[in-house]
């Protein structure tokens, strides 16, 4: 039995690896949550499946990020349905898409290319899903609105069993980039501070070791965004481009990026950071000699 295969009785398990992979398998039937970097992944999830004795019948995808659905194109092919939250679903349907938004809309440049940001293969059908109640393959899923990390991201719930994507990143992810990758830093910190209410006793992040009690994990994620964003404020002691408060906060937590692409997931957080800023009314953002700078309010 593969060691990085768990199970949480109840016919709730999971795949670990690079990007944990969520199986529920109830007698024959079985659905995946996530599908991992790319078709090797599923692949070795589908075996898991089989070894079970049970047939795949759905995949969920948590959030548009391709380490989450990289594998999924090669599922889809195989007539597996495949479900998506509207908004993130649009991500694995066109990959393209996820490299263009970290290049501000732009054709991206090559090292936006790899699997990590641009998906080798895309998912040509998605239904979409929505928070609430959803029965598939005969399985009571509950699908919990988790969002911040990703605009649209859910979580998929079956029992006591809380499949949660990147609503959490564990603590050698915090340490190794501390400037975590975030859409919408007051939305991720409102999610967080819900988090520890929900009924679950297992949760299962998208990286890193499942927990059973979420709390501490919750509040280390929130302080770090709280964190980000107090850094962000203090740059603006002096008007900056938001690309000037990126290196004031990557300074402050001692980050040198090895690569464009880091750069870049850094810099959507830092513009997640200052949106959160203006909605508060402690930032706003102004034109000075065509640049485009932020100053404190
Ligand atoms: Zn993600």
């Amino acid at each position: 039995m593969n060691a990085n295969w768990l199970d949480f009785g109840a016919g709730a398990h999971a795949l670990l690896g690079g990007s944990n992979i969520g199986v529920i398998a109830c007698g024959e039937r079985a659905i995946m949550v996530d599908a991992g970097l790319d078709r090797s992944v599923s692949k070795k999830a589908l075996r898991q499946i089989e070894a079970q004795g049970a047939h795949l019948e759905a995949l969920v995808i948590t959030h548009g990020h391709a380490d989450h659905f990289g594998g999924a194109g090669w599922l889809g092919e195989r007539g597996i349905p495949i479900y998506a939250p509207a908004l993130e679903g649009v991500f694995a349907k066109h990959p393209l898409l996820e490299p263009l938004f970290l290049y501000g809309g732009a054709a991206p440049i090559k090292e936006l290319q790899g699997k990590f940001t641009l998906a080798q293969e895309l998912v040509p059908r998605i239904e979409a899903i929505a928070p609430g109640a959803l029965t598939l393959a005969g399985l009571e899923l509950h699908l919990i609105p988790l969002p911040g990390h990703a605009p649209a991201q859910l979580g998929v719930a079956y029992g006591d069993v809380l499949y949660c994507g990147d609503v959490v990143f564990p603590e050698e992810t915090l340490a190794r980039h501390p400037i975590l990758f975030c859409a919408d830093l007051d939305a991720w910190l409102e999610t967080l501070t819900g988090l520890s209410d929900l009924p679950y006793t297992h949760f299962v992040p998208g990286h890193g070791e499942p927990v059973q009690a979420i709390a501490t994990l919750a509040e280390a994620n929130a302080a770090r965004l709280r964190e980000i964003r107090d850094q962000a404020w203090e740059a603006l002691a002096e008007h900056h481009e938001s690309a000037a408060v990126l290196r004031a906060v990557a300074a402050h937590f001692d980050v040198t990026f090895a690569a464009p692409q880091f750069y870049l997931l850094a810099l959507t957080t830092i513009h997640a950071a200052l949106t959160s800023l203006q909605r508060a009314g402690a930032a706003a953002v102004e034109m000075e000699e065509n640049r485009m700078v932020w100053r404190r309010n």
